[in-house]
């Protein structure tokens, strides 16, 4: 058996995205900047992908930059509106359990002289928008909430919280990492209230290295990088024409369907903590009203590390916490409550529509062998 069930840490490509980079790179090559015919083509292509992500989003192509990924696209995010806003104000509000990508880069900003105020969830495991907004002051510039957390699938109150910080403080920006959100849960830039939002590809059955970021019309942020100026300036380098043809074609896949993929997840789900609940020892850290695409569990004080290996030598793939963070302790688990060996034997199970019964089976099965089998 061959059970991946890691696809918040990547998805394999669909059919649809891989032949459409194919043909970007075979036939569509030229580079869209170009004022020849071949130029023109590419960016005809470029154009068509950037209307399928707009049209995603609910927001017009003229909103869409397309980067290397969500960790570009979180970066350009924070710091091009810490280049932009942050002479004048100084202070930044987050949630405590935003991916690396947002959490070092607020880190590195900090360094910078900047404020950072980290919003964590209560004792009940909850985050509060109450929290965030007593958290925003005069001087913050930027408020940044990742919308469904990319470890335990909990997803955070960020419309309501954009929504309430906006009343009170207009000009505040808001950012949204929406990655494990997005083509899951509907994500709309304008309900959400977001002023920037971040998704990428290779989450969407897109291939990896391509992303985008939502930028409000009249929203002004900064580039982070120099260059030929594509993308409006907002961010240079020759579009990756491939990777975008691939990524519109994804997302013009998934798109219709997120409800009904959503209710065959919800399933699988379903079937899947039943089947762990006869396990003795497996506590489920994720939510019940969480993302339905996403199962932490603690497997009975087994270390993490052993169990996933173990479960690779049945053919099971499944990730230790978060595998963006190559296996460093995440101390976004401990932010939720889950200390200690409930912690040190944490396993994320990340599924999809396709995820079927028999995968699950087979996967909870091996979970208990290996809780038999494997020491420590
Ligand atoms: N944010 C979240 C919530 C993620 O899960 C990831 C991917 N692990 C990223 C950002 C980074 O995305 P990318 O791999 O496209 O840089």
């Amino acid at each position: 058996m061959f059970v991946y069930l890691d696809n918040a840490a990547t998805t394999k490509p669909c059919e649809a995205a891989v032949s459409a980079a194919i043909s970007a790179m075979t036939e569509n090559f030229g580079n869209p900047s170009s004022l020849h015919r071949c130029g023109l083509d590419a960016q005809l292509a470029v154009d068509r992908a950037r209307k399928i992500i707009a049209d995603s989003l609910g927001t017009d192509s003229g909103n869409i930059f397309f980067t290397s990924g969500a960790t570009e696209s979180n970066n350009l995010a924070i710091r091009g509106a810490a280049a932009a806003h942050g002479k004048k104000r100084r202070k930044i509000v987050a949630s405590s359990v935003e991916h690396a990508s947002v959490d070092e880069t607020l880190s590195a900003l900090e360094t910078n002289g900047f404020e950072v105020v980290r919003v964590s969830p209560r004792a009940d495991g909850r985050f509060y928008s109450e929290d965030f907004l007593s958290a925003c002051d005069e001087q913050t510039f930027l408020l940044t909430m990742m919308y469904v957390n990319n470890e335990t699938g909990y997803i955070l109150p960020v419309r309501e919280t954009f929504s309430a910080v906006k009343r009170r403080f207009p000009d505040i920006i808001t950012h949204s990492d929406c990655v494990q959100a997005y083509m899951k849960l509907p994500v709309r830039a304008s309900s959400l209230n977001a002023d920037l939002l971040s998704v990428s590809g290779h989450k969407v059955h897109a291939p990896k290295g391509i992303g985008a970021l939502y930028i409000k019309k009249g929203v002004r942020i900064l580039p982070i990088m120099t260059g030929g100026k594509q993308e409006k300036g907002i961010r240079s380098g020759t579009e990756n024409v491939p990777m975008i043809c691939a990524f519109g074609a994804a997302v013009e896949k998934l798109h219709s369907s997120i409800g009904e993929r959503a209710e065959k997840v919800s399933a699988v789900r379903s079937l899947l903590l039943s089947e762990i609940s006869q396990i003795g020892g497996v506590t489920v850290n994720s939510p019940e009203d969480g993302s339905p695409y996403i199962v932490n569990i603690s497997a009975a004080g087994k270390r993490s590390e052993i169990m996933l290996h173990y479960l690779e030598g049945r053919g099971v793939y499944v990730s230790s916490g978060s595998a963006c963070s190559k296996g460093q302790q995440s101390g976004v688990l401990g932010q939720f409550g889950i200390i200690g060996k409930a912690a040190d034997s944490a396993l994320r199970i990340s599924m999809t529509a396709e995820t079927t019964a028999e995968e699950i089976n087979y996967f909870a099965g091996s979970l208990k062998d290996g809780i038999e089998k494997v020491r420590g």
